[in-house]
């Protein structure tokens, strides 16, 4: 049974909306498993209120707190600094208190990164297409790099958002030792060179997601081979079309289910130097 004393610290979630998040159960769960004397809440808080509930968070010592849309880039203005892969991603997802010093991070992409480790990819030295170049394609890209990925391709279409998605592979290039191009996803043939050539293919975009579930855009098969692995960072539903295409094909692949469970995991480790109760969570909240 769960007390709480006089020296129970609490955390949370901000952003709106935030009721509908796992989050609150994923962190209670660990820190009742483990014996830790904290509380993790949800707080609906939309942009005009942000600044002044960072100040409450940090002066009542806080461990910290996740932060959800629409609130992962403005609240960088508020912290004392952040980490390489928060700075280069230009986004931050989770915030560390250390006695009043506010420190913002960005654990979506190590979310990604630990899923595709845990089905046997090692990002060392290899080529990955991305498609997509929206806040969690922008997360995932970054630690792939961060973690060793040779060559990434990105591709997006031609939007309003082209010009951030060159400013992406940009970063990338200049700061990480990727090297990382982007390709208009209109065309298909250098899309498909593309993807012949890589060791992953990643969807980072929402194509696909509930409720358009028979959507794609690997619009023939052909082009997945035996060889490829396939990622869908989709995690409602759990099996995307483009993870059916890729059973098809023989591929092996993976949704972003566990992505969502390893990036709080990734927090967990931040807020409390322990490692969370995965196989416990799992079981409980994502199976
Ligand atoms: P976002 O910032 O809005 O980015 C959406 C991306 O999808 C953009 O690149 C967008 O391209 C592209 N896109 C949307 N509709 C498209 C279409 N019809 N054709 C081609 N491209 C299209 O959203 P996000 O936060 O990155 O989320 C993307 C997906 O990831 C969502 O399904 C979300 O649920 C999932 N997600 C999963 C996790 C996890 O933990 N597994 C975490 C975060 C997000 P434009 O820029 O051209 O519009």
């Amino acid at each position: 049974m769960y007390q709480i004393t006089g020296h129970t610290r609490f955390g949370g979630l901000m952003g709106s909306p935030v009721a509908h998040s796992l989050s609150p159960a994923m962190h209670n769960l660990s820190f009742m498993t483990l014996g830790i004397d904290a509380v993790y809440l949800a707080f609906d808080v939309g942009q005009e209120k942000l600044g002044e509930t960072v100040r409450v968070f940090r002066d009542l010592n806080t461990f910290g707190f996740n932060l959800t849309m629409p609130l992962k880039k403005k609240v960088m203005e508020y912290l004392d600094s952040v980490s390489k892969a928060a700075g280069l991603i230009g986004a931050v997802n989770t915030v560390v208190n250390e006695n009043g010093k506010l420190t913002g991070y960005n654990t979506d992409g190590v979310g990604f990164v630990s899923s595709a480790r845990a089905h046997g990819f090692e990002p060392e030295g290899k080529e990955v297409t991305v498609l997509g170049a929206g806040g969690a394609a922008c997360a995932a890209c970054v630690q792939l790099a961060l973690d060793g990925v040779k060559t990434l391709h990105i591709v997006n279409r031609r939007s309003g958002s082209w010009n951030a998605a060159l400013s992406l592979a940009d970063r990338i290039s200049r700061k990480t030792p990727c090297a990382a191009d982007l390709t208009d996803l209109d065309d298909w043939q250098a899309l498909c060179g593309l993807i012949g050539r890589s060791d992953l293919l990643v969807n980072a975009t929402s194509v696909g997601m509930a409720p358009d579930t028979d959507a794609s855009l690997i619009r023939d098969p052909c082009v997945l081979r035996q060889d490829l692995m396939v990622a869908d960072i989709i995690y409602n539903p759990r099996r995307t079309k483009l993870m059916r295409q890729a059973e098809e094909a023989m591929c092996k692949s993976f949704g972003g289910l566990e992505m969502l469970l390893f990036q709080g995991e990734e927090a967990f480790r931040l807020w409390t130097g322990k490692q969370m109760p995965v196989e416990l969570v799992k079981e409980r909240f994502f199976s």
